[in-house]
């Protein structure tokens, strides 16, 4: 018997698994690939440095390939771009996941590497054990006091559990990008102006819905993350739009390539029910702009660990001693990422033509884009301007588009911020009216949110 099994080795569950296990639990850790393959996760591998500090963990300097001095956006026509600052590392993404896990291991978890999780047995309105398949082996059967569901963007043990329970909630197509990446070793190096930043590159012909990336990985500029994300539900292929838009231009020695999916929506309505909690992509905690999710992932491994071991120390996790892990992410994080979810599905209706003249007339700069990315909203000043320069330039219907996104996002954050069920017996009823407002909101733009997800 465990105190905690957690299901995924990604950095969600290695953290979730390192903090228990430091505080003296006794952790099981499952996970599907082999014990050195754990880390390889194809990512764009760039990460700001505050997430690190938040949770109060030291990078360590040995997973880190590169440094950045903030991030880049460029229009279409690439002539126009704004700098974003902001301290961030390039990490190796499986040296990162090596040491997490040797860290787990020195603490005392357990790992089931090569096991995938298959069955989940529930018992008292709550899950007594699940089921694990050794590759080419038979199936384990482990017991805990509590489950963390950390096995990414589709998630295994969440989706097993009864549809009724909000932590299984089923996500909408559009709520992901689908996304291809390499890692090249470039035959002409990147540009010293962009070497010590992460470089986004708006174009809807490359990547409509997302965004292409290149993100270097050492300071010569001879090593470059490269790839692209477009919106799911679509008919667009983001391997094929790397083969026809990207390849030629970053020729050279592949030294990895794969694809990978983002949950780039807001969290799920809840983190924890009964005695399961979840963290990471499998809780969609990735930032719905960017589609960034380490550190997002990082700190709501942190305040799920943590209060779970609190509640450990002192009887057993229910959903009604659990559910102060919603408000402290929705702290965090949450709420501004529930804002920036419609942000999200804006910015997904604009154009090239759009994306040009907003970044030509430098309608916003870098500092609030930094805002709206750590705090989430454009403080009143800055909405002040652009709608001057919309006037000036112009443009009155997107000066009407803007102001309706504001009012959504403000709606939003308050129904997440304010209106936040301080106890499990409102979720459901608080449920309809997030999604009540999404409808609402996409129909006013024209936004179709597709079919829900069939996992
Ligand atoms: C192409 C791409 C680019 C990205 N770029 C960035 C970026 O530049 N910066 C950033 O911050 N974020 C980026 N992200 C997002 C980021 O990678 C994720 O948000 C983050 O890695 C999520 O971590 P996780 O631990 O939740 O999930 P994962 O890393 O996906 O880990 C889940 C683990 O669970 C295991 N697993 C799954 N099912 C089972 C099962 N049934 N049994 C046992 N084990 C199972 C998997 O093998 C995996 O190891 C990117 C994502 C993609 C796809």
């Amino acid at each position: 018997m465990y105190d905690v099994v957690v299901v995924g080795a990604g950095v969600g569950g290695l953290y979730s698994s390192l903090v228990l296990a430091s505080k003296g639990f006794k952790v099981a850790l499952v996970e599907s690939k082999p014990r050195g393959r754990i880390g390889d996760k194809t990512c764009g591998d760039a990460i700001g440095v505050h997430h690190f500090q938040h949770i109060g963990l030291p990078i360590p300097e040995s997973v880190v390939d590169h440094r950045y001095r903030g991030v880049k956006v460029k229009s279409p026509s690439e002539e126009h771009e704004l700098v974003v600052p902001g301290e961030g590392v390039s990490v190796n993404r499986v040296k990162f996941g090596q040491w997490l896990l040797k860290n787990a291991l020195d603490h005392g978890v357990e790992l089931y590497d090569e096991h995938t999780l298959v069955g989940v047995e529930l018992k008292d309105q709550g899950v007594s054990s699940v089921k694990v398949k050794r590759v080419g082996g038979g199936l384990v059967e482990l017991k805990a006091r509590y489950y963390i569901d950390a096995s990414g963007a589709r998630p295994s043990l969440r989706t097993k559990l009864p549809p009724e329970w909000p932590i299984a909630e089923r996500p909408y197509e559009t709520d992901f990008n689908l996304a291809y990446r390499e890692v090249v070793e470039v035959e002409k190096p990147v540009d010293e102006a962009d070497v010590h930043y992460a470089v986004i590159y708006l174009n809807t012909t490359v990547a409509p819905g997302g965004y292409w990336w290149m993100f270097p990985k050492d300071r010569g500029g001879s090593i470059v993350n490269v790839g692209l994300g477009v919106i799911g539900g679509s008919s667009y292929n983001p391997r094929h739009n790397y083969d026809k838009y990207l390849r030629g231009r970053f020729k050279g020695r592949v030294l990895h390539a794969g694809g990978g999916i983002v949950p780039t929506r807001r969290p799920l309505p809840t983190m924890v029910w009964s005695n399961v909690g979840s963290v990471g992509d499998a809780a969609y905690t990735v930032n719905p702009v960017h589609g960034g999710g380490i550190g997002s992932t990082m700190e709501a491994a942190h305040i799920l660990a943590t209060h779970l071991a609190n509640v450990l120390e002192s009887g057993e996790p229910n959903t009604y001693n659990m559910w102060e892990v919603n408000l402290k992410y929705l702290e965090a994080y949450g709420v501004k990422q529930a804002g920036l979810d419609v942000l999200r599905m804006f910015l997904q209706r604009l154009s090239n033509e759009d994306f040009e003249w907003i970044i030509r007339n430098k309608l916003v700069d870098g500092s609030s884009v930094y805002d709206l990315g750590v705090k989430g909203s454009l403080g009143e000043k800055v909405v002040g301007a652009i709608s001057t320069m919309v006037k000036l330039l112009g443009r009155p219907s997107l000066l009407g588009e803007l102001r309706v996104l504001r009012m959504y996002m403000n709606k939003v954050e308050g129904l997440y911020k304010e209106d936040y069920p301080r106890n499990p017996d409102e979720i459901k009823r608080w449920v309809s009216r997030v999604e009540e407002l999404f409808d609402e909101y996409a129909r006013l733009i024209g936004f179709n949110r597709g079919a829900r997800v069939k996992w």
